[in-house]
């Protein structure tokens, strides 16, 4: 259910573009077209309920009250023959009251199962959207987030998708006053063509002011929109830098920052308001003046007989009128609603057609790989593709070898193992594990291949158990306690006031970041990879917590291949293979005694002891 799509030629109007959107937010909802037409209906007919009342006064105050006749479409309806005396009349008037609350009563029922109905089904339609937007972003290649920002991603899974429901909702009422447009000026000619024309006097009126709200309001709105999101952005930051705000005392600006946007917002606000309510008094004003216009008007075409006009009549226009006026103002406020939606809307489908992660070959195999070697055949890679990152890079790691990747900071060392798991995919070359080229692996096949113990380990809100199941769905709580055993962080869980039901916060907060990597130990130990890619702290920690560390990553290494991204001598020496990058060459490759020999690169760096 994706429709093609890509951005419109710039010569395409705005008209055809939002034809477009509207054509394609319909393939959301085809599938609940039979609901929808249910609910409409259901809003059909509560509408026309709804006239009956206003309408029937005319018929009850010439033909009960008056004992006279009255017209419609120009036929004479009398009812003196029925109601010969005043307790006739007395008892038609009971009997059109009961006739009127019965209809009420109805009416009201249709109304609340229509509203229930109505918003089930755009609940449905809207949790696809979300849903779809969700699976899309896990679709996501990860370099989508290396440059879009959380708070612009968030806007768009959370925001844009309640402005598209919105939309949706007042869709609803949007035929609900369309059908009063139609119904109430039939009823209104069917009595009176003159009145009528009368009515339509404050048209006029009413279109100025359409038209000034679409000229004023909407770059108003859309620099609220724009304003939003500066603020959630600005909201984010404040969350995310939090500590470097308070190590740097920022707190003041960060304050002021906050509160400058909020500012611009408000006085935003205040202009859409200005606008507004004079809209709102305009359009509002003039439907007392046509009713008072109406009323008095017609109780002298009433007084000189002209045009058919009878007191019933009269009396009928008046809340005619209002049911007449009231969806031209929710067609307006419609206007705008539509527009927001049709916005969002366009940005949830950018979004969507944004490619997804690397494609899968449609011949791409479930593969389980079993010795866990791998090549790398001339990988040149760039994030750019025009700036490579990786020059030629053509190495073999035999099965169950230690790879120790050292070189300085920006040499590349992370962006070598990213292309492992196919977080990118390289220009040139190819990578192969155990003789298969990984392009032609399902992706499910590959990443269960392969475990990462970032240096930076995220924690998802949660429990520890939580945490190091991870990888896994349903996990004995003993295979949890033996992975924690094997991190070497049992202890401190137990230690732990609810031990491993503790919830760590959303960013692992309580825990140091050796505890962090251990724990990522765990959740790898859980996950049994063939293939391991350890990226060892660069940060100092306590001798005894580095021994820790060093000793879990070794037994995690056991019988794997392993990636390490060293920076310590001690590790990199055990290494069956050391890679040397700079400026993303592979400049030197060998173990520690024959790169020492060899007295190049590799020995300068352990000379300087800068990894
Ligand atoms: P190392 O791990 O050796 O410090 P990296 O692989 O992180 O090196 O970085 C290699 C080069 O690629 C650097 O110049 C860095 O600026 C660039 N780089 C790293 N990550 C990204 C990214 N996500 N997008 C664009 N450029 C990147």
């Amino acid at each position: 259910m994706k429709p093609p799509s890509g951005p419109p030629p710039p010569a395409a109007g705005k008209t055809r573009t939002d034809f477009r959107l509207l054509r394609r937010a319909f393939t959301f909802v085809r599938p609940y077209r039979r609901q929808l037409i249910a609910v409409y209906l259901f809003y059909f007919l509560n509408s026309v309920l709804n006239l009956i009342p206003a309408a029937s006064l005319a018929w009850y105050v010439d033909g009960v009250v008056r004992g006279s006749s009255f017209s419609f479409f120009g036929r004479a309806f009398d009812l003196a023959p029925y109601l010969p005396d005043v307790r006739a009349r007395l008892l038609g008037s009971a009997a059109y009251l009961a006739a009127l609350f019965a209809l009420i009563m109805i009416a009201n029922a249709i109304g609340v199962h229509m509203w229930r109905l109505g918003t089930r089904v755009c609940q449905r339609i809207m949790l696809d959207v979300k849903h779809r937007v969700n699976e899309h972003l896990h679709e996501l290649p990860v370099s989508y987030f290396d440059a879009e920002r959380t708070g612009a991603i968030m806007t768009r899974a959370v925001g844009d998708t309640d402005q598209m429901e919105q939309m949706l909702r007042d869709s609803y009422v949007l035929l609900y006053a369309s059908t009063h447009l139609v119904t109430v000026p039939l009823i209104m000619i069917g009595m009176s063509p003159a009145l009528f024309l009368a009515t339509l006097l404050p048209i006029p009126v009413v279109f100025a002011a359409v038209q000034r709200v679409r000229k004023h309001l909407r770059p108003i709105y859309h620099d609220m929109r724009e304003q939003q999101s500066v603020i959630g952005a600005t909201i984010q930051e404040n969350i995310a830098g939090i500590r470097e705000i308070k190590a740097f005392e920022r707190e003041p600006t960060a304050r002021r920052a906050y509160l400058r946007t909020n500012l611009a917002q408000v006085r935003l606000v205040h202009k859409a308001m200005r606008v507004f309510s004079l809209n709102h008094q305009i359009l509002y004003g003039t439907r007392d003046v046509a009713m008072l216009l109406i009323g008095v008007g017609g109780g002298a075409m009433v007084i000189l007989g002209w045009g058919n006009v009878t007191l019933g009549t009269v009396l009928a226009f008046i809340p005619l009128m209002g049911r007449f006026f009231d969806p031209i103002h929710q067609l307006v406020g419609f206007y705008d609603t539509i527009q927001r939606g049709l916005a969002a809307s366009q940005r949830v489908f950018e979004f969507l057609d944004l490619p997804p992660e690397v494609r899968e070959s449609p011949g791409a195999k479930a593969v389980r790989f079993e010795r866990g070697e791998v090549r790398f055949e001339h990988v040149t890679f760039g994030y750019k593709p025009d700036r490579p990152v990786l020059h030629d890079i053509s190495f073999t790691a035999p099965a169950g070898s230690k790879i120790a990747i050292v070189g300085s900071t920006g040499s590349g060392k992370t962006t070598l193992v990213s292309l492992l798991p196919r977080f990118y995919e390289p220009q040139q070359g190819r990578i192969l594990i155990d003789g298969e080229p990984i392009r032609d692996v399902r992706l499910e096949s590959l990443r269960q291949a392969i475990g990462i113990v970032f240096q930076e380990t995220f924690l998802f809100h949660g429990t520890v158990a939580q945490n190091i199941a991870f990888a896994r769905r349903q996990i004995d709580p003993v295979r949890i306690r033996d992975a924690a055993r094997f991190a070497s962080i049992d202890s401190f869980i137990e230690s732990l006031p609810e031990r491993y039901e503790s919830q760590v916060g959303e960013r692992g907060i309580k825990l140091s970041g050796g505890q962090r990597q251990r724990l990522s130990i765990a959740r790898m130990i859980l996950k049994d990879p063939r293939i391991v890619i350890l990226d060892e702290a660069t940060s100092s920690v306590d001798s005894e917590t580095e021994r820790a560390i060093q000793e879990s990553f070794e037994k995690l290494m056991e019988g794997r291949t392993a990636f390490i991204i060293a920076h310590r001598l001690s590790t990199i020496r055990h290494a069956d293979l050391i890679l040397v990058l700079e400026e993303g060459r592979l400049v030197e490759s060998g173990n520690h005694e024959q790169l020492l020999t060899r007295n190049g690169r590799y020995a300068e760096l352990v000379a300087s002891a800068k990894f």
